[in-house]
């Protein structure tokens, strides 16, 4: 301990402390003692790793003093020999890693935002109305701003509703309208029907909504947003082969559902019951050619309408034909209780096709009936599946940006271009439903299917826009009990980010922080790199394309500093500079046989974790492995890889979040920027004869924490076979 304290001195701490216990009351006040004896302006902690005893050192921001942890417990003590010079090399770097940084962090000043608690709810359905419901619950004004002239959405058409209390074993009256009373009586809650949003500009705590109503246009500040504008039907017109279009008695469930509301149940052709009905389940769901993903729902409502059937009109045969009937949680009991109820086939098969000569005859192949099996019907119900009422901003975006770039080209054939473009965003044209006043498109970006993205391993109601949170069936496919407790669980994120915004805090993944990114603007050379990359639509542009902060926007990711070529946004606890300094407090022995030196950068997210779940385990690495936690991998900035390597470290490692559309990295997008703009590296490096192979990129999920100490020592044995780095001693 001794040796660090010199350690920690040589790099300019002014003064060290050792204590048995640093998290707890008595260590505290020994660190605060300290700092007050000495007017510290930061304090470096090098006992257990930053992930842990958080709540106990949080007092220090507070204070008002920079604060940094070195993880000696984790990344020495657990997971090197003791009494080793490679090991006490380690520790050293470590501490003078620390010091270096704090000695570049400027600590955090407090600020109180002036926020209104206001929660607009787009969406009047179940999920919208849930929703307005639970944040007026606690205290809050709410705004609910429906496009129709009633609340209650599509639910609002349906005869009965699924079972959600034992024992699961008939479908429940429709609720929808006591739930709308309950809403309209609400004092908190102000409904507009009719009503669309014409634009919103501003940051959580502090959006700025217009809506046209029917008598004129409403303004409003509201503090966060709930889309909750649900799903509408797949369009049955493409599936013709179901025979949709080509006989009146091949109807959607949807079509059934108005029949069973009237409590008549008729061939559309002669306006007879039908002696034998068959339901085609995953009408055009889970097929690469229509809906590729599963509705999660319809096979509940296919039973719930032969349940309503079967009572009220016996006489009628009901066949269901399903793929595999995806029944989750209670429903299994429902389906068992349909199977009870007599009169009702359901059999396994996928339908080819079905024709209309006459009666219907529904081809069947590989069911439980036959192979090539053939049923006649008088009525066919096809269960559509459900597509999100969204809007892709960030796509509408894309298509106006290629179409300036196109209309202003030199060249004849973008000019040609142009056109097409325009003729595809005329396609997108008024699908706008919140007309965001953003850099980066008028509506959230969207996932393959249309949903809205979420990060749904671990932060299922975030969004890509700050503030604004999707719910019910916009947000995934569900059943109204689901959509209910979409809308509560949206409302309370609502809720949390007014609050977060209060305190001029981040919400998730970097929940509390107060720091927000500086833009050094007088060297900004306007080349929208930061606002393009951006994940969460941050930063604005004036004219010039400078970028304009909306601070309660960001997530602080720092994707921004790594992709600002200039250096010119930093962080008061994280900047270019700062990473860039621990990098040269490492030091790089010249003897490389015996030491060599690997640079780690690893996500904080998953990497940084799934390491310390190593260490927890006693693995060991490579003693030769500095590790730099960073915010997210893209935030790395290329200076730094140019700092490493040119230094003479020998190899360069940057572990990150999976990425790609089931992303689980916590910015999105950065981990997948870090690849593309690494990616161009390994030519750099070989015009300055490097070897690309010293620079290495990984996706790892935070569970596979056994992999990381192989990965670090594979890397190293890599760049044993590579020799050493060239740049070594200049
Ligand atoms: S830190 Fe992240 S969220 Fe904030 S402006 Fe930069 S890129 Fe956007
Ligand atoms: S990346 Fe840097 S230089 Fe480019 S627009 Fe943003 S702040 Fe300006």
């Amino acid at each position: 301990m001794e040796a660090l304290d010199g350690v920690a001195k040589g790099a300019g701490a002014v003064t060290t402390l050792t204590h048995h216990c640093l998290c707890e009351e008595e260590g505290i006040k020994a660190i605060r003692d300290a700092a007050a004896e000495h007017s510290l302006d930061g304090v470096l902690i090098a006992a257990c790793s930053e992930r842990s005893k958080r709540e106990a050192f949080k007092g220090f921001e507070a204070d008002d003093k920079g604060l940094y942890r070195v993880s000696l417990r984790e990344q020495v003590a657990w997971s090197h020999p003791a009494g080793e010079e490679d090991t006490r090399m380690l520790a050293e770097d470590l501490v003078r890693m620390g010091v270096a940084r704090l000695k570049k962090t400027v600590a955090t000043q407090p600020a109180d935002e002036k926020v209104d608690d206001t929660v607009l709810v787009v969406g009047g359905g179940r999920a919208g109305m849930e929703a307005a419901i639970a944040a007026a619950g606690l205290g809050h004004p709410v705004v609910l701003v429906e496009a129709a002239a009633q609340l209650g959405g599509h639910l609002a058409t349906l005869s009965s509703l699924l079972p959600v209390r034992a024992p699961y074993a008939a479908p429940q009256p429709n609720d929808t309208p006591q739930l709308v009373k309950k809403v309209l009586a609400e004092s908190r809650i102000r409904v507009l029907t009719s009503s669309k949003i014409k634009c919103i500009t501003g940051q959580p705590g502090q959006f700025d909504v217009e809506v046209s109503t029917s008598d004129g246009s409403s303004s409003l500040r509201v503090g966060a947003i709930v889309q909750a504008t649900g799903a509408k039907s797949y369009d049955p017109k493409r599936l013709g082969h179901l025979g949709y279009g080509k006989s009146p008695d091949v109807i959607t469930s949807q079509e059934l559902e108005t029949m069973l509301v009237r409590g008549a149940v008729a061939c559309p052709s002669n306006g007879n019951p039908p002696k034998r009905m068959i339901f085609i389940q995953c009408a055009g769901s889970r097929d690469p050619d229509h809906l590729p993903y599963c509705s999660s729902e319809c096979c509940a409502t296919t039973l719930r309408q032969v349940s309503g059937i079967r009572s009220a009109h016996p006489g009628i045969e009901t066949v269901v034909v399903y793929r595999d009937m995806r029944t989750p949680g209670q429903l299994e009991r429902f389906y068992l209780a349909v199977q009870e109820q007599g009169g009702v086939l359901l059999t396994r098969g996928e339908t080819e096709r079905v024709e209309a000569n006459g009666n219907l005859q529904v081809h069947l192949k590989e069911s439980l009936l036959g192979d090539a099996a053939v049923l006649d019907a008088d009525l066919v119900v096809l269960a559509t599946g459900m597509v999100p009422n969204s809007a892709d901003g960030e796509q509408i975006r894309a298509l106006i940006d290629a179409r300036k770039r196109a209309e202003t080209s030199e060249s004849q054939a973008q000019r040609q271009e142009s056109k097409e473009l325009a003729g595809k965003l005329a396609h997108h044209e008024g699908t706008e439903i919140l007309n965001l006043v953003y850099r980066q498109g008028p509506d959230m970006p969207t996932l393959r299917y249309g949903f809205p993205d979420s990060h749904f391993i671990c932060f299922p109601y975030e969004t890509r826009r700050t503030g604004i949170y999707a719910a019910g069936a916009l947000h995934a496919p569900m059943d109204a009990a689901q959509a209910a407790e979409d809308g509560w669980g949206a409302a309370m994120k609502a809720v949390q980010c007014i609050e977060a915004a209060k305190r001029h805090e981040a919400v998730h993944p970097r929940a509390g922080e107060r720091t927000v990114p500086d833009f050094f603007l007088q060297r900004c050379t306007q080349c929208k790199r930061c606002t393009e990359e951006c994940p969460f639509g941050t930063l604005n542009e004036d004219e010039k394309g400078t970028p304009q902060l909306q601070a309660l926007r960001c997530r602080r990711c720092g994707i921004c500093l790594g992709a600002c070529p200039e250096r010119i946004i930093s962080f008061p606890d994280y900047s270019v500079d700062m990473v860039a300094s621990m990098i040269k407090a490492i030091e790089v022995p010249e003897e490389y046989d015996e030491k060599p030196r690997v640079l780690a950068l690893l996500c904080e997210n998953d990497a940084l974790p799934a390491l310390d779940a190593a260490a927890a385990r006693r693995r060991q690495w490579n003693p030769w492995v500095r590790v730099i936690p960073i915010r997210c991998l893209g935030s790395t900035n290329i200076v730094w890889i140019a700092e490493a390597l040119g230094r003479g470290i020998d190899g360069m490692i940057l572990i990150g979040c999976k990425y790609g559309d089931d992303y689980q990295c916590h910015y999105v997008r950065g981990s997948e920027l870090a690849n593309t703009r690494l990616g161009n590296v390994g030519e750099t490096l070989q015009r300055l004869a490097l070897e690309a192979e010293r620079l290495k990129l990984v996706q790892l999920a935070h569970d596979e924490f056994e992999r990381i100490p192989e990965i670090l020592d594979e890397f190293a044995k890599e760049l044993e076979g590579i020799g050493p780095n060239p740049l070594k001693g200049f």
